[in-house]
């Protein structure tokens, strides 16, 4: 089983215009969201929700009231301002450090589970699909990109699956990283702008980092030639291929406001652009 990265340096690139095309043209894959804080792939493959999975991201500090003797001590130690004058435990600040659990002299603090979001395993019009939510506020979103990317796997394995296609977060981050790990190729969606190219510099040494080797589809590269040149040229040096031009094309926003991919709405152009990239990936990937 083979494992896709779509990833972006940043947000609106049309990251996830493409994986779900890429969705729609696989044989036999699971797609995994794992934009967990902002996901949007589920607005596109509408997927019936089979087994919702709680997710507990940090700590949360509980206080036992039959033991507190309102000393004050662990609110005069709790640097995040979680502990009120009332001496209650407000959980939205909570940060779950654990120090007010080590300063009480009652033990009357404990860490508990926190629920922070939930993960889903679906099934969508094109196969099974993982995905979740971070709670609006809530931390570790890189544990639930790990969570989410498991679900998928052992999904892939259940129906015997030969890909999973993931859809990243945008950014650097965390759960970037999550999202990239251990996969056998990342797909960077640029676009030719100057914080575009910035981005894409970023993603790139990411990938490099950590040793995952890297292709890039420079998306609606008509609005700007000369950057969208100077892409491919930097990419060429460096080894990189660039696997898809895609040209500025509103079938995209079409396709989008039908929620349906590009390749299921129409055969214009950019769908058979994506169709030709999807098959170079698909050769790339073995
Ligand atoms: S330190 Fe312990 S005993 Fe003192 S106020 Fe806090 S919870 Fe109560
Ligand atoms: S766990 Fe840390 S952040 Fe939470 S209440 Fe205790 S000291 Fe404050």
């Amino acid at each position: 089983m083979r494992q896709l990265t779509v990833i972006s340096g940043k947000g609106g690139t049309g990251k996830t215009t493409i994986t779900a095309a890429f969705a729609s043209l696989a044989k036999n894959a699971v797609v995994a969201d794992c934009d967990v804080d902002a996901p949007d792939l589920h607005l596109l493959l509408s997927p019936d929700v089979q087994e919702t999975i709680d997710f507990h991201g940090l700590k949360v500090a509980r206080k036992r009231e039959d033991r507190c003797t309102s000393c004050g001590v662990c609110r005069a130690h709790c640097t995040f301002n979680a502990i009120g004058e009332d001496l209650d435990i407000i959980a939205d600040r909570c940060e779950g450090c654990g120090v007010c659990e080590f300063v009480c002299p009652e033990e009357a603090i404990d860490l508990v589970d926190r629920l922070s979001g939930h993960a889903y395993r679906s099934v969508m019009r094109f196969g099974p699909m993982a995905h979740a939510r971070l709670d609006t506020g809530e931390e570790s979103s890189g544990k639930l990109v790990t969570l989410v990317r498991n679900l998928a796997r052992r999904t892939a394995m259940d129906v015997g699956a030969d890909i999973v296609i993931i859809d990243g977060p945008p950014g650097i981050g965390c759960p970037v990283i999550a999202s990239i790990a251990g996969v056998d190729l990342v797909l960077v969606v640029t676009e030719p702008t100057l914080s575009g190219s910035h981005d894409l510099e970023r993603i790139l040494g990411v990938a490099e980092h950590f040793g995952v080797p890297a292709v890039v589809c420079i998306n609606r590269y008509d609005i700007n030639q000369d950057i969208s040149d100077r892409i491919a040229t930097h990419c060429m040096e460096r080894g990189l291929d660039v696997v898809g031009r895609l040209p500025y094309d509103n079938d995209a926003i079409r396709a989008m406001i039908s929620r349906m991919t590009v390749t299921e709405y129409s055969e214009g152009t950019l769908s058979n652009e994506v169709r030709t990239m999807w098959e170079r990936v698909r050769r790339m990937l073995g």
